[in-house]
């Protein structure tokens, strides 16, 4: 676990921290989640919900997670067999790269990626293939002869996030297509990382890979409710899948947390079931929050990315005259205040990604404007 032993936001929140400066750096709203979801909380501490919940997560949460993919997807799920509960979709993912990849097998996955991924991987003894994006205009497109070639008899999975972070870019239909052809043509698995699903700007959709021919049965399908109803520190995520892979990453989750989250996964379920005019009228939110951001960033001298989705918009702050992401937010909590996290923190391959930065938008709109009025002194 060497390379893996300090993570850039713990950096990057301790200038944060030092210099009073605001943090745009980790991607955690500043604002509460629905009231009635943490009434729900309370009510289940004070009434007694604090002791282990079952292995595979309480009946009500599974319920609401089937009734949630059935509503939005149109996908039929067994709440006992399909369906698991997770400590977050972090653990979602490590229960499914532990429980899926054997050890020298290979794992696909987009870069930049998440940074659990790549720690994951290691954790399973696998070998990571990473597939990059690129610059198409102001957003990005998946490298498709990259993805074709990353493919082979030795892949074991393809892990799949989209809506992305950090880019904010949602894949398109034919890269969805794609990637469901080879991980068919391979006999790998799709492990997809949905916890964006419903933070789509401009009246995007979320298509998930599980529902293209022939995928729903070699496709682990993962969210939280974290982004969704603005919970990060609740730790409740889900696995959604073919009974036989769940039960592969639940043996895995098992050994790693047992269980976890117990008094918020009952609130998580009365949030699934009765508050998504919350999340769309908070997703019509941040997508205003990210034109706000991004024009702040364009009118302080950045070449600013289209973001279509979640919580981040990345920034190049080359006209401004830095070439190093990593240097620039070493130096902007002192200089100017802000903190925010360089994009080359997500990658194997930092050369096309060395200038990039990331900015999260899921912060009050104050807190917007502040940071903008303190962007537009880099000038
Ligand atoms: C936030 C995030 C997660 C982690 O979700 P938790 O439910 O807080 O564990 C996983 N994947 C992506 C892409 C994220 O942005």
């Amino acid at each position: 676990m060497r390379p893996f032993t300090s993570t850039v936001f713990a950096e990057m929140s301790a200038l944060a921290v030092k210099h009073d400066a605001i943090n745009l750096g980790q991607g955690f709203p500043d604002s509460d989640g629905p009231a009635s979801m943490l009434a729900a909380a309370v009510d289940a501490i004070e009434s007694g919900g604090n002791q282990y919940p079952p292995g595979i997560g309480v009946p009500s949460l599974r319920h609401a997670i089937a009734a949630h993919e059935r509503d939005h997807y149109g996908i039929d799920r067994d709440p006992d067999s399909q369906v698991l509960v997770t400590v977050g979709a972090t653990e979602a993912i490590a229960g499914a790269l532990l429980g899926l990849v054997e050890p020298g097998r290979e794992v696909v996955m987009i870069e930049p990626y998440y940074d659990s991924y790549a720690a994951c991987v290691a954790l399973a003894g696998g070998v990571r293939r990473t597939v990059p994006l690129v610059r198409d205009g102001d957003g990005f497109v998946l490298d498709r002869s990259a993805l074709a070639a990353a493919f082979g008899p030795n892949t074991a999975a393809v892990l799949v996030n989209s809506p992305h972070n950090p880019t904010g870019t949602v894949l398109t239909d034919d890269d969805l297509a794609q990637i469901a052809r080879l991980t068919i043509e391979y006999d790998a698995v799709a492990i997809t990382d949905e916890v964006y699903e419903h933070l789509l700007f401009d009246g995007r959709g979320q298509h998930p890979l599980a529902l293209l021919p022939g995928m729903a049965e070699r496709t682990l399908r993962i969210s939280s409710a974290a982004k969704t109803f603005a919970c990060t520190g609740w730790k409740v995520g889900w696995i959604t899948g073919p009974a036989d892979l769940v039960a592969a990453a639940r043996a895995a989750k098992q050994f790693l947390t047992y269980v976890g989250s117990g008094p918020f996964q009952p609130a998580v379920a009365h949030a699934l079931r009765t508050e998504m005019d919350w999340v769309r009228a908070n997703a019509a939110d941040l997508a205003r929050k990210r034109t706000v951001l991004s024009n702040a960033l364009r009118t302080a001298g950045f070449d600013v990315h289209r973001s279509e989705a979640g919580y981040f918009v990345c920034a190049d702050p080359r006209p401004l005259g830095y070439s190093d992401g990593f240097e620039f937010c070493r130096e902007m909590p002192a200089r100017i205040g802000v903190a925010a996290v360089p994009v080359s923190a997500f990658v194997d391959d930092d050369q096309p990604w060395r200038h990039l930065v990331r900015f999260a938008f899921c912060k009050r709109d104050e807190v917007i404007a502040e940071a903008a009025e303190r962007l537009g002194s880099l000038r």
